[in-house]
């Protein structure tokens, strides 16, 4: 990202809202590490967005979004540019009327905005007994940032729920397009950088509620059996290789506990590396090259990360 330098005074005579100058991305990802981002902006509507995109477009700085930064390891260097967070509207759920094409007669139509975290529109579905979502219990994401993902979970990805999408592009331009547009592979979207999802309409099946809760609590409690849910993590950290799972060979290569500094693999999950509480991001890139080297060495694979590191290491 280009940085901001000589605009910032620009900026701030430009924006009408608050900006956090130099605040640390620590705040803003699950695993409570990474050093300032030069300004953090939070908007709330489409136009804020667009203006604000024009705005930092024109004057040539950097700029990316940030969901609820649960997939995002921020450097100690920190983040040049600005980092945009989507708030209020993007945080809504609406129901459409019931799709009424002859294939999709039994679907209803839910959109939420892409700010909106996903447990809570779990929750919204399930309060409306609209099956699908299940799945993404115990995923702290928002919306954005689990389409960008593609994320899943239990043999489910959110791709193929998604309907439609509005889309802001790197000029601030709006348009629709459908999910299958979106090019949904595992654990990612193929949209260029800097594509903006604003909202999605996912596409649910009508249920009984009792057994989407009772989907939704197993789901739960394999998640609180078999993952560290209580310590600090960005989840899953590296890509299952194909017929495999990165957790099943970080484990056989003897690495499960490693640490490095405050980063360490945990025992519970062997592809979850966990912030014991002090750790820099500087430990956990060198624990996660560690584990990269030992297993490449073992197994003659290479894991990638599914976490999405951000700024220059
Ligand atoms: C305890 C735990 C459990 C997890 N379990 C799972 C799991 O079971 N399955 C799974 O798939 N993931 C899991 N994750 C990872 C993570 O929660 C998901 O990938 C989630 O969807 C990321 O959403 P986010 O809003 O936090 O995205 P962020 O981490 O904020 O961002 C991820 C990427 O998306 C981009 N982005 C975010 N919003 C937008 C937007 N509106 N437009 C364009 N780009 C955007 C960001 O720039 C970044 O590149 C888990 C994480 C934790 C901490």
């Amino acid at each position: 990202m280009a940085r901001l330098n000589s605009h910032a005074r620009d900026l701030d005579r430009f924006w009408k809202g608050r900006i956090l100058w130099d605040s640390p991305m620590s705040q803003f990802s699950t695993l409570k590490v990474g050093g300032p981002a030069e300004a953090i902006i939070g908007v709330s509507n489409t136009q804020e967005l667009n203006s604000l995109i024009r705005w930092l477009k024109n004057h040539g700085i950097g700029w990316l979004i940030v969901g609820r930064g649960s997939n995002i390891l921020v450097p100690d260097s920190g983040i040049a540019g600005v980092v945009i967070i989507l708030e209020g509207d993007f945080r809504s759920i609406e129901k459409l009327m019931d799709s009424t094409t002859p294939q999709k007669k039994e679907k209803v139509l839910i959109r939420a905005g892409a700010g909106c975290l996903l447990p809570k529109l779990v929750n919204y579905c399930t309060l409306q007994s609209l099956s699908g979502l299940e799945f993404g219990v115990g995923i702290p994401g928002s919306i954005g940032g689990a389409i960008v993902m593609n994320a899943g979970a239990w043999g489910y990805e959110i791709g193929s729920l998604v309907d439609k999408v509005l889309l802001m592009d790197s000029n601030g331009d709006i348009f629709p397009e459908q999910g299958r547009n979106l090019g949904f592979f595992y654990r990612k979207w193929s949209m260029p950088p800097n594509m903006v999802l604003l909202s999605a309409t996912f596409s649910l099946t009508p249920g009984s509620i009792d057994e989407i809760k009772a989907t939704c609590r197993k789901y739960k409690e394999l998640r609180q059996k078999n993952q560290p849910v209580a310590e600090l993590s960005a989840g899953s950290f590296f890509k299952n290789p194909v017929a495999d799972s990165a957790g099943r060979l970080i484990e056989k290569a003897g690495l499960k506990g490693l640490s490095i500094g405050g980063a360490k693999i945990s025992e519970k999950h062997a592809n979850f590396i966990v912030n014991t509480g002090k750790a820099s991001a500087a430990d956990i890139l060198n624990l996660m090259q560690v584990v990269q080297q030992k297993v490449y060495k073992r197994f003659g694979i290479k894991l990638e990360p599914e976490v999405h590191i951000l700024g220059g290491v």
